[in-house]
């Protein structure tokens, strides 16, 4: 069966592992590029790096990103330098940042560059760009600053209350053909547990991917960042707070509710039941804390079964 996930960093990876983990499953993900930022002259993209390297089994599963047994010597010559350090970038992990910094220097498509980065790893699912053009997250903040995304999220560890988030490039932001290609063709389109506001909104806000998927014909299923109204890590539930919308299952199913036809929430959230389905998309029960490699695949078998079980 044809798979399409839509997927940011930590929470999207973890998906992306289980459905991965699927014989009968052809799985492409499409990934969020909205964190991507330039870094001592080369240019990262963190949520697209975490898909591969989880696809890869390089991640550091204790982290849950970055790579598995990492160096930060690079870091400290930059730091001698008197670079910002902040952003926390390992020794193996600046190797492919040199890498995809020289290709695009050189004119190559950002989405050639992800492929090949993910072919040469080994990666099997195909790790897909919502788009090729430069789309960046900035937040405002209470106190009139504007951040870019890595500003708030790492050097300040999304202590400052957000009063806006803004996408640059995004209105102008071209869809890529390959996104396009892989929302038409799936059975089943998957939006990851991923953080609503900052993983999945950028995907489906660069112009014509959001349409694509309310025209496509694929069963469709999220599952909630959300467990007992918290999230297991990460500011989507102040994010949501600040900007007027339910941080639980409930504001998930509002924000989703045009878009699936499925909303998978952990039974701790079972008395939300009534309420999600008010809104539109059928809730399913299940145990969506997803810790060892055995929980992701049981979650993502359940979500197949659960998308292609007789109405
Ligand atoms: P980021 O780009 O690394 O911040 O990651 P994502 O946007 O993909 O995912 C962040 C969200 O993943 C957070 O809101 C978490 O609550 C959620 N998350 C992380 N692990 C799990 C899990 O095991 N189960 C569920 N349901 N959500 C998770
Ligand atoms: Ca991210």
């Amino acid at each position: 069966r044809k798979v399409c996930l839509i997927a940011g960093g930590v929470g999207g990876a973890k998906m992306a592992e289980g459905l991965a983990a699927h014989d009968d499953v052809a799985l492409s993900v499409i990934g969020n590029v909205a964190d991507d930022d330039s870094f001592h002259g080369l240019w990262v993209s963190p949520d697209i790096d975490t898909l591969t390297y989880s696809l890869a089994g390089r991640i550091d599963r204790a982290q849950g990103w970055g790579v598995a047994d990492e160096g930060h010597r690079a870091l400290e010559t930059l730091k001698l330098f008197g670079a910002d350090t902040w952003m926390s970038l390992g020794d193996r992990d600046f190797g492919l940042h040199i890498h995809r910094t020289m290709r695009r220097a050189r004119g190559d498509r950002p989405s050639d560059i992800a492929r090949d980065v993910a072919r040469a790893f080994g990666v099997r699912p195909a790790i897909l760009l919502p788009t090729d053009d430069v789309v960046q997250t900035r937040m405002r903040t209470t106190d009139g600053r504007w951040l870019r995304f890595q500003e708030y999220f790492v050097r300040e560890r999304c202590a400052p209350e957000i009063r806006e988030i803004a996408f640059t490039g995004l209105d102008m932001a071209r869809p890529t053909p390959e996104a396009l290609a892989a929302i038409a063709a799936a059975d089943l389109i998957v939006i990851a547990p991923s953080n609503p506001l900052v993983s999945i909104a950028p995907i489906l806000g660069v112009p014509g991917i959001g349409d694509a998927l309310r025209a496509a014909t694929a069963r469709k299923v999220a599952v909630s960042p959300f467990i007992d109204g918290r999230v297991v890590k990460g500011p989507a539930d102040r994010m949501m707070a600040a900007l007027g919308l339910r941080a639980d299952a409930l504001g998930v199913a509002r924000r989703y509710r045009t878009l699936v036809d499925r909303l998978v929430i952990d039974h701790a959230d079972a008395a939300l039941s009534a309420e999600i389905a008010a809104e539109g998309p059928t809730p399913h029960c299940s145990d969506i804390m997803m810790q060892t490699q055995a929980d992701k695949a049981r979650l993502a078998r359940e979500i197949i079964d659960l998308a292609f079980a007789p109405a």
